[in-house]
C-alpha cells in the first residue's frame, strides 16, 4: 500500500502552518482505518488568512497585472496538478474512498477548470455606453476583493478548482475552507499556487470544522464574496451570514434529479447514463440521477436492464482496480453509509420494491451495494429526499404531463434528463423542467464550459462556463462630462 504523509498542514499567507484547533484524523473510507492527520484551523487562523488575502488584494498586485499574465498563472496551476497527477490521485483515492481511475478523472477535471478560466482572464471586457455629445461613459469590471469558498467532501479538489480558478482569473484573493472528511489533496492546490508564482496571500487553503472555521470565515467582515457548495441546511446559515455583512453569495446545494424515459429512447445510451448518473462516486454527486421516471410501455425492460448493469458493478477499495470504469468505491463515512442504508429500509417499509442491493457490504470500509428500487411513488421519502449514495428510485408514468409533474415534484431543481428520439418532445419537456441544466439523451453531457446551478432549494448563482465569471466581479460605471 503506498504511503500517505502522516500529517498535513494548512497554507496561510504563503506559509505552511499548523492549526490552532489541533488536528483531525482522516479515515480511509475503503478500509475504515486512520489514514493521516490534518491540522485544524481555528478562528484565529481564519482571521490571518482573510487579512492576508485582503492585504494581497489591496496591494493591487493581482489587478495591476495584464490579464493574460494572471491567466497564465491560473493555467500553470492546472499544469502543476496534471504533472503530479499520480501522487495527487492516490491521496484523493485514499482520503475520499473513490476508485483510483475516478480520482484521476477528478484531478483532470480540476486542471481543466484552471485551463478554461486561465483562458477567460483576458476575454473579460467592459463596454462603452453612448450618452450623446458631450459625454463619454464606460463600464469596467472589478474583482470583489476577498473570495471565501467553502468546499464539500465529495469532489474536494474539483469543487475547489471550480470556484478558485474564475475567482483568481478575475483578480480576487481567495480563502478556501476544505472539507473535514477529505482535506488532504487540497494541499496540492496550494503547492500549485506556489509553483505558478501567485503572490503571497492570493491563495489560502485551510481545513477546519464547519461550525468553527467555516462559520468564522463566512462571517468575517473582510470577506467580500462567498461561494458555498454543500447541504441546504448549511447553505441557509451561510446565506444568513452573507446577508448580515451584505455580501453576495453563490449557493450550490443538493438535488433529487430525475431522468424521464420514453419508449423510443436508445436504451443502451440510457443504461450507460444510469451507470454514470447514479453509481459514479458511489452516488455522492449533487447532480446524480437519483430518480428514473419511465413510461409504462418500456418500464419492465428498463428495470431489467438497469438491474443487470447494477449487478455487474464490482464494489471495492479504490486502489485495487485502477482501470477505467472498473468498480464503484466506498461512501465517505460510516455515518453517510448508514444513513443511506436506513433510507433504503424506510423505502421498503413504505412499499417500494427492492430490485438490487440496499445493504452495506459485510467487509471493512464504508461500502453500500449499488441499489435500485422499483414501484416508488412520488409521496415516498425515497422519491423526495436526497440520499447522496448509490440508490436509484424508479417511478412510472403514462402521460407526458404526469412525467413532468413527478420530475418537478421535489423542493430541488439542480439538473434533469430527457431520453427520447423525438426532438420536439425533448425540447418541449426540457423547457418545462424546473432545473438549472437539462441533459438530453446523455446524463452529464456538457462540461466546464456549460453553466451549472440550481433552481429552488438546489441554490442560486451559476458556476462553470462564462456565467461564473460574473460571481467574482462588480460593475463600475465611469460617466465623463467632456469639457468644451
Ligand atoms: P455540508 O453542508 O455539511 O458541508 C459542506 C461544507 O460546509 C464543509 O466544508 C463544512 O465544513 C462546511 N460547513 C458546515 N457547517 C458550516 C457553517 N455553519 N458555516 C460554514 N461552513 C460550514 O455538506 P457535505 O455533507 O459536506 O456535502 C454534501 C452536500 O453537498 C449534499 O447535499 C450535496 O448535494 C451538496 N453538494 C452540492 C454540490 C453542487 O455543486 N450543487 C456539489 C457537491 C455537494
Amino acid at each position: 500500500m503506498p504511503e500517505v504523509k502522516a500529517y498535513w498542514q494548512n497554507y496561510i499567507d504563503g506559509a505552511w502552518t499548523d492549526g490552532g484547533a489541533g488536528r483531525i484524523v482522516v479515515d480511509d473510507p475503503a478500509t475504515g482505518e486512520n489514514l493521516a492527520e490534518q491540522g485544524l484551523a481555528d478562528a484565529g487562523d481564519v482571521n490571518r488568512a482573510v487579512v492576508a488575502a485582503r492585504a494581497c488584494h489591496e496591494t493591487g498586485v493581482l489587478t495591476a497585472m495584464r490579464p493574460v499574465e494572471r491567466g497564465r498563472m491560473v493555467q500553470a496551476m492546472g499544469d502543476y496538478l496534471l504533472a503530479n497527477i499520480d501522487i495527487i490521485a492516490e491521496v484523493l483515492c485514499r482520503e475520499a474512498g473513490k476508485p483510483l481511475w475516478e480520482a484521476r478523472l477528478e484531478v483532470e477535471g480540476a486542471a481543466r477548470y484552471f485551463e478554461y478560466y486561465g483562458n477567460q482572464a483576458e476575454t473579460f471586457e467592459g463596454r462603452s455606453i453612448p450618452l450623446g455629445e458631450g459625454y463619454y461613459d464606460f463600464t469596467s469590471y472589478e474583482p470583489y476583493g476577498v473570495s471565501a469558498q467553502v468546499i464539500p467532501w465529495n469532489y474536494p479538489l474539483e469543487m475547489a478548482a471550480r470556484s478558485l480558478a474564475p475567482a483568481l482569473a478575475t483578480g480576487n484573493a481567495c480563502v478556501v475552507k476544505t472539507p473535514e472528511l477529505a482535506p488532504l489533496s487540497s494541499a496540492y492546490i496550494a503547492k500549485a499556487a506556489e509553483h505558478a508564482g501567485l503572490p503571497r496571500g492570493a491563495v489560502n487553503i485551510l481545513c477546519g470544522l464547519g461550525r468553527e472555521a467555516g462559520a468564522s470565515l463566512v462571517g468575517h467582515r473582510d470577506v467580500s464574496q462567498i461561494v458555498f457548495i454543500g447541504s441546504v441546511t448549511t447553505g441557509i446559515s451561510i446565506a444568513s451570514a452573507a446577508a448580515r455583512n451584505v455580501v453576495p453569495c453563490v449557493l450550490e446545494l443538493g438535488g433529487k434529479s430525475a431522468a424521464i424515459v420514453w419508449p423510443d429512447a436508445d436504451l443502451d445510451a440510457l443504461v450507460s447514463s444510469v451507470r454514470w448518473g447514479i453509481f459514479f462516486n458511489a452516488g455522492q454527486v449533487c447532480s446524480a440521477m437519483s430518480r428514473l421516471i419511465v413510461h409504462d410501455d418500456v418500464h419492465d425492460e428498463v428495470v431489467e436492464r438497469v438491474a443487470d448493469m447494477a449487478r455487474s458493478i464490482s464494489v471495492g477499495p479504490g486502489l485495487d482496480r485502477p482501470d477505467f470504469g472498473a468498480n464503484m468505491g466506498a461512501m465517505i463515512s460510516a455515518a453517510q453509509r448508514d444513513r443511506a442504508e436506513a433510507m433504503c429500509r424506510e423505502a421498503k417499509r413504505q412499499g417500494a420494491r427492492p430490485v438490487v442491493g440496499g445493504r452495506k457490504l459485510n467487509q471493512p470500509g464504508y461500502f453500500l451495494e449499488p441499489t435500485i428500487f422499483d414501484g416508488v411513488t412520488p409521496d415516498m421519502n425515497i422519491a423526495r429526499d436526497e440520499i447522496f449514495g448509490p440508490v436509484l428510485s424508479v417511478l412510472k408514468f403514462g402521460e407526458d404531463e404526469e412525467a413532468v409533474r413527478i420530475a418537478n415534484g421535489t423542493d430541488y431543481g439542480l439538473v434533469g434528463g430527457v431520453f427520447t428520439a423525438d426532438v420536439t418532445r425533448a425540447m418541449k419537456t426540457a423547457a418545462r423542467l424546473r432545473a438549472g441544466q437539462v441533459f438530453v439523451n446523455e446524463w452529464f453531457a456538457g462540461g466546464v464550459e456549460t453553466p451549472f446551478g440550481g433552481y429552488g432549494k438546489s441554490g442560486y448563482g451559476r458556476e462553470k462556463g462564462r456565467e461564473a465569471l460574473w460571481n467574482y466581479v462588480q460593475t463600475k460605471n465611469i460617466a465623463i462630462s467632456l469639457q468644451s
